[in-house]
């Protein structure tokens, strides 16, 4: 395993590689060839809530095309190493990864976390001490849906989970989906499991400068996740997000992601372009008939964004 060529270079062999820190994309010239890699930089297998095994993941993003590869379990990365060596023995190029729950202006933020050194001692524990409470909130959430019926939700919902430090809403309704109380997971979200509903039970993750500051300080790159899907957020919440965001270390922003339509990936390219950040593209994928975005399958990053795996190309493992 080599650690650390360029993925401009690989693009395009005629480029020098160049050093890309300290460019704002505004500055970028028409697109160029970097942003024909098919990059998936966000996924969860079973080491968080997604229903394939690392090693199975690698296996679905290599048959979908994708170049370079990044696993990013909530709050957790003990599947690194089994998704990297399964990703370079497919001859994918891959990026340390994770996803880590915030809470913000009283909501939660996902913030991705890409090429950082796994074995940072702080990185390790903000995550460990994120994960911790996941149990006690679980066995609140299961006496709240008993409370409207629903009996034995924590251990049907445990039947699912495979990291027990990362029992999360995800296994819940797959539960209430096998048990005939909804007929998809979104509606189980809907009746259930969100603000408001009997089986929610709000939780205080991480802090956004937290978890920015782990991921940098491991020598990664913090990205919002996903940012259309914080739509409690008012546009001045939105915009302070952002900003502190970026006062914090924070350096990018996911424009194309499986949960965004066509006019939100234009919406935060724009945001992107405002705020300097370095754009990112991933599947969100979780499992084989729950996902509507398949590994490797959304289109490519929109010219003029700075892709965030140039500025870590110094972080990639690259297949020999
Ligand atoms: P938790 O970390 O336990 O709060 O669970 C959050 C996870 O629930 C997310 O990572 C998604 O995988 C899943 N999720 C959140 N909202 C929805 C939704 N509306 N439909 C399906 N899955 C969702
Ligand atoms: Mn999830
Ligand atoms: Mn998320
Ligand atoms: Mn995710």
């Amino acid at each position: 395993m080599r650690v650390g060529r360029c993925v401009a270079a690989r693009a395009n062999p005629a480029r020098i590689a160049p050093r890309w820190d300290n460019w704002p994309v505004t500055a970028l010239p028409t697109p160029t060839l970097t942003h024909l890699t098919n990059a998936d930089l966000h996924c969860h297998s079973t080491v968080s809530d997604g229903t394939l095994e690392p090693e199975a993941i690698a296996a679905r993003a290599a048959a979908n095309g994708v170049e370079l590869w990044a696993l990013t379990d909530h709050d957790e990365i003990g599947g690194q190493q089994r998704a990297r060596a399964a990703a370079l023995g497919h001859g994918m190029a891959y990026l340390t990864g994770t996803e880590v729950s915030v809470t913000f202006a009283g909501e939660t933020v996902h913030i991705v976390g890409l090429g950082f050194d796994e074995h940072s001692t702080e990185l390790r524990e903000g995550l460990a001490r994120t994960r911790g409470g996941r149990e006690e909130r679980a066995r609140e959430m299961a006496a709240g849906l008993a409370q409207v019926g629903i009996k034995g939700a924590y251990e049907g919902a445990l039947k699912y989970v495979g990291n027990p430090e990362l029992i999360s809403r995800t296994h819940f309704a797959r539960f209430l989906v096998e048990a005939g109380h909804c007929s998809d997971t979104n509606e189980v979200f809907r009746r259930y499991l969100t603000d408001g509903k009997p089986g929610f039970v709000p939780h205080r993750w991480a802090k956004l400068g937290e978890a920015v500051g782990w991921i940098s300080r491991a020598g990664g790159v913090a990205v919002i996740a996903h940012p259309a899907r914080y739509s409690r957020f008012t546009p001045t919440e939105e915009y302070a997000l952002f900003s502190e965001f970026k006062a914090h270390g924070g350096r990018g922003v996911e424009v194309m992601t499986g949960s965004h339509s066509a006019a939100e990936c234009i919406k935060y390219a724009g945001v992107a372009i405002e705020f300097d950040l370095l754009a990112s593209r991933g599947s969100d994928f979780h499992a084989p008939g729950e996902s509507r975005t398949d590994l490797g399958s959304l289109p490519a990053l929109p010219g003029k964004l700075m892709p965030v795996w140039e500025a870590l190309a110094e972080r990639v493992s690259w297949p020999e």
